[in-house]
């Protein structure tokens, strides 16, 4: 069965090969989103509280629709981005 991979920075849902970030060969990144990550490095060097809030504007502004954005607003907390690689030992 096919697993959706979150994002590592972000938590984002990379589901589609295009939000995939890149790596420094030019490869898709299977760890980071595209807005996190390009060309091997962080596209954002914020903090931790910085990230989260822009994150969560990002989300809020995409073009998910109303169930998902429910849903992301209960589950898309500071704890939960502690959880993803990149924030583990912040
Ligand atoms: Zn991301």
């Amino acid at each position: 069965m096919h697993q959706t991979n979150l994002c590592q920075s972000c938590g984002m849902p990379i589901d589609k090969h295009t939000l995939a970030g890149t790596n420094a060969d030019g490869s898709p990144s299977s760890k980071y989103c595209a807005y996190c990550y390009q060309d091997g490095h962080f596209t954002e060097d914020d903090s931790f509280d910085e990230m989260y809030a822009k994150n969560y504007q990002r989300f809020l502004e995409s073009d998910m629709n109303k169930f998902q954005k429910f849903f992301l607003k209960r589950m898309y907390t500071k704890k939960f981005m502690h959880g993803l690689d990149r924030w583990k030992n912040n």
